[in-house]
């Protein structure tokens, strides 16, 4: 996912790691940039499968 301060893409499990000492602990539903440590809610599903559709028609760009 990216970072909606930074702009830094990352995987969300990296994020996870970096949130090992939230009291939370399990059950925490932030993930924190490992670049500049802000933390945001995590991406929807949904918003992730509508990601993935975009990137793919962009990615099959096939003039006629
Ligand atoms: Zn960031």
């Amino acid at each position: 996912m990216k970072c909606a301060l930074c702009g830094f893409e990352f995987a969300e499990d990296d994020a996870q790691a970096s949130c090992k000492g939230c009291p939370v602990s399990r059950g925490c539903n932030m993930v924190k940039c490992p670049n500049c440590g802000y933390e945001e809610p995590k991406e929807p599903r949904l918003v992730k499968i509508i990601r993935r559709l975009f990137k793919g028609r962009r990615k099959s760009k096939n003039a006629t």
